[in-house]
This record gives C-alpha cells, sequence and structure tokens, in this order.
C-alpha cells in the first residue's frame, strides 16, 4: 500500500473510533511520525495532504524542517536533551515530551531569549514503568501548577508512552488514567490542559476512545523502520 492510502486509512480508523466514543473526528490530530524516514519519503504524505510530523531526534529536525515546505508542523516526541533545547526551538511549534521541571524551565527561558513562544505537554510515567522518562504522577502534581505559569512555554495537556504491549486494551487503563489525571489536575489548578497525546500505530483507536487528541501514528503510515 502506498502512504498515501495508508494515511486515509488511519485517517477512517481515527474516524471510526472517535465517532463509537461519541466524539467528533477532528478532535483528534494525527502527529504522523516520520522520524527515521527521508524528506523523500516524507514529502509523499505532504503531497497527499498531510501537514503535521513528528519526529524524535533534533539531528533529523535540523536536516527535514528545512528542506520541506514552510507551512508544516512539526512536533518534537522524544526525550530532549537539555543541551539541544536551543535548537528545537525554533524547529517545532509543540514538545510533547516536558520531563522535568528543569527541562520546562530551559525550554520557557530559551524561548524568552529567542522571542519565541511555544507549546508543551508534560511526559507522565503513568504505568510508573522504570525504563521510561516522565514526571511520576506524584510529580506531576505537585509541579504543574507552577509550570502553568510559565510566559513562553505553554502547557497545554499531557503525554504517555507505555510500555509496549501487543493487546491494546491492556494498554486502556493507562489511557484512562492520564485522562482522569489530566481532568484532576485541570480542576484542582484551575487551568485549562486541553490535550492528550495518547495512541501509537498498534493502539491508537483505543487511545481515541479514552480521549486522546494528539496521535503518534509512525509504522502504520510509513511502514516498518529500518533502524539499519
Ligand atoms: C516512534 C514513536 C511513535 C510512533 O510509533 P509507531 O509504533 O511507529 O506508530 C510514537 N511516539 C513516540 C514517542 C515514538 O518515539
Amino acid at each position: 500500500m502506498s502512504i498515501s492510502e495508508n494515511l486515509r486509512h488511519v485517517e477512517n480508523t481515527i474516524a471510526e473510533a472517535a465517532n463509537r466514543s461519541g466524539r467528533r473526528p477532528d478532535e483528534v490530530t494525527l502527529v504522523a511520525v516520520s522520524k527515521t524516514w527521508p524528506v523523500e519519503t516524507i514529502q509523499e504524505a505532504v503531497e497527499a495532504g498531510h501537514r503535521v510530523f513528528g519526529e524524535n531526534k533534533v539531528q533529523e529536525l535540523e536536516q527535514k524542517v528545512p528542506a520541506m515546505a514552510e507551512d508544516l508542523q512539526w512536533h518534537a516526541i522524544g526525550h530532549l536533551q537539555k543541551n539541544k533545547v536551543r535548537k528545537v526551538i525554533p524547529l517545532c511549534t509543540m514538545i510533547h515530551s516536558i520531563d522535568s521541571i528543569g527541562l520546562a524551565e530551559r525550554v520557557d527561558r530559551i524561548a524568552g531569549e529567542e522571542g519565541r513562544g511555544i507549546e508543551g505537554l508534560l511526559q507522565v510515567n503513568v504505568a510508573e514503568d522504570d525504563a521510561k522518562f516522565g514526571f511520576s504522577v506524584a510529580e506531576v502534581r505537585a509541579a504543574v501548577e507552577s509550570l502553568a505559569e510559565l510566559e513562553h512555554l505553554r502547557i497545554l495537556g499531557l503525554m504517555t508512552v507505555p510500555a509496549f504491549d501487543p493487546e491494546p486494551e491492556n494498554v486502556r487503563p493507562h489511557f484512562a488514567r492520564l485522562r482522569e489525571l489530566r481532568d484532576e489536575l485541570a480542576e484542582s489548578a484551575s487551568i485549562s490542559l486541553p490535550h492528550l497525546s495518547m495512541g501509537m500505530s498498534h493502539d491508537f483507536p483505543v487511545a481515541i476512545e479514552e480521549g486522546a487528541t494528539l496521535v503518534r501514528v509512525g509504522s502504520s503510515i510509513f511502514g516498518r523502520r529500518d533502524y539499519g
């Protein structure tokens, strides 16, 4: 199947999952995860009408963003090292993977120095999985109020990356937990946290049923990645 056919298929699956759960399909943004794929491959998705892409390495953003159309949106979705912050800020509109207070403060400070605003999501390790980056539930509860006051980094919601499980139903409780946590934080801190970034190729329909507004889908669009 071609990339444009894959995109249509993923978009239809998104619409079906949204309709099943009483949501509108346009409440869900498809972030096409183009990591490891060259510009020519990503261009096929652009030609099929897609505009929002996700990358997990600053180096790939540095190569791809200047080489492609200016009206695309790039999201940083992987763990971000503090020394890469200045490079990444001009390249993307949203960072999904704000995983510490120090990183949030640094992004805010450097965005201010660069005269830019940037959107961010707090990555939460809802499964309390040792191998994953992210705030614990207790940490994010303690941090959200002060981080919501940052001036240049606008915190718009939460993101999670549960450990891979081939059975999406096993992941559903983690997605539900992220939504409950978002609802709780938004209420207790009186802030708006409209976004939930959750769901990947094998489990995005379940994530949408549980409230995802951003799904990060790579291999179902571009095919299996070859890490060489
Ligand atoms: C690679 C990646 C994805 C996409 O994974 P697929 O299984 O290819 O859809 C989503 N989120 C993050 C954080 C990733 O690194």
